[in-house]
This record gives C-alpha cells, sequence and structure tokens, in this order.
C-alpha cells in the first residue's frame, strides 16, 4: 500500500507519490520529464518535450466547452534538494522516504519538493480525469526553475493558444494572487590578486539559523546563511 494513500483529492497524492519517487533535482530532471511524456503517452494525450525537457501536454475541450478560451496550467519539475545532517541520501538516484505527520506530507531529513511536485501532480490528475468539465488545456511543466527559471526562459511557447496562465507555484494554501511575474540575473565580479605566500585554510560554517524560503520569509528579519558569510 503506499504512503499516501486515503489521501484526498486521491489522484493528485498518488502522482505525487509516483513524483517523490523520481530523483528531480534541478539538473537531473531528465527521468522525471520523460515520466511526463510516458503519462501522454499512455493518456494520448499530444504532447511536447524541448531538448531542455520542458514538457507540454494538450488535451481537448471537453463537450459545451469547445468554443472557451484555452486554459494553461504552469508549474516546474525540478526540486530544492537539501538534507539534514547525518542523513545518507543520493538525491541523483534515491527516491524520497515520505511519510504522513498530522496533516502535513513529509519526507525524512530532506526536503520534500512539494513545491512544485503538488503542481505536476495536480495537473496530471486533472488531465487524468475524464469527467472534469473543462475548457482546453495546454498544461506547461519546466525544468530548472529553482536555479533561475532556466527552463522557462528557453520554452518555445508558440504553439499555445491559450492567454490565461494558471501558475500552480504559490507558498499559501487557499490563496489565490493575480500577478504577472519575472526575474532577473545579476552577473557580479570581484577582482582577486592573489600572492605565492602560503596561508592558512579555513573552513567557514553557519548553523543553528531558523531556516525558511528566501523569498516567503524575507520580511521576518531572520539570519541568513549566504548574508552573514558575506559579512564574515
Ligand atoms: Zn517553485
Amino acid at each position: 500500500m503506499s504512503v499516501l494513500s486515503g489521501l484526498k483529492p486521491e489522484n493528485v497524492f498518488k502522482y505525487f507519490e509516483e513524483i517523490c519517487m523520481i530523483p528531480h533535482g534541478s539538473y537531473n530532471t531528465e527521468k522525471i520529464s520523460n515520466y511526463l511524456v510516458d503519462f501522454a503517452k499512455a493518456h494520448s494525450l499530444k504532447h511536447i518535450q524541448d531538448e531542455d525537457g520542458n514538457v507540454i501536454i494538450f488535451k481537448d475541450a471537453t463537450e459545451g466547452y469547445e468554443n472557451s478560451e484555452p486554459v494553461i496550467l504552469q508549474g516546474h519539475m525540478d526540486m530544492v534538494c537539501e538534507k539534514e545532517s547525518g542523513v545518507t541520501i543520493d538525491f541523483e538516484k534515491d527516491p524520497l522516504d515520505i511519510y504522513v505527520d498530522g496533516d502535513l506530507i513529509k519526507a525524512k531529513g530532506t526536503t520534500l519538493g512539494g513545491d512544485d511536485g503538488i503542481a505536476v501532480a495536480y495537473a496530471l490528475a486533472i488531465l487524468d480525469d475524464d469527467s472534469l468539465k473543462h475548457p482546453a488545456l495546454e498544461v506547461v511543466i519546466t525544468v530548472n526553475e529553482e536555479v533561475g527559471l532556466l527552463g522557462a526562459n528557453t520554452i518555445d511557447l508558440s504553439m499555445l493558444k491559450g492567454h490565461t496562465l494558471i501558475n500552480i507555484d504559490s507558498e499559501k494554501e487557499g490563496s489565490f494572487l493575480t500577478s504577472c511575474a519575472g526575474g532577473t540575473g545579476l552577473e557580479m565580479n570581484v577582482p582577486v590578486s592573489r600572492t605565492e605566500r602560503m596561508g592558512l585554510a579555513v573552513n567557514l560554517k553557519v548553523d543553528g539559523l531558523l531556516g525558511g524560503h528566501s523569498g516567503a520569509e524575507i520580511d521576518k528579519d531572520r539570519a541568513n546563511a549566504i548574508i552573514l558569510i558575506g559579512r564574515v
């Protein structure tokens, strides 16, 4: 029996658990990308997989919705891989060890990848459900979002017909945000002059912080390991 069976909506958590069994950290998205293609093939859905691994899956409108505007559902297939010290997991090869803790799903000693596995799970559950009434669906799942929106940068979206996009990558359950979004990259060069003198190698480690998301918790005045080490 699966760990998440019984949780509702059942199909969403069935797919979420399948996703957790496939290693899918950023830059390691070939398997999860192929999993999406296999899903599309098994459901006879038109799909595109580009050379970076981005996947678009199309589903026709149901009866009565043929003249409605198509809707784009969007998320990303990669996750942030972090583990607690002492945990032995090979994020390249090993599945996550998930469990239910009260009304939360967690992974033992590691990140869960709810960001953004839950978007993929929702999209697949919707595509899988022939009883739902909907306009034409265009499901866009990109690679390497967590490391700079890389998939979103290269994906060719010219074949999409929809003008309404629902991004499933928010931080708060039950809240919908009407917005647009973007990202920017910054390259910084610090000139360094090196000398021949022998020095002392120092290993600098910051820990014991509260943690949190650099976006969602940025207003909470928490210490940030990168900033602290930068100051040192
Ligand atoms: Zn995300």
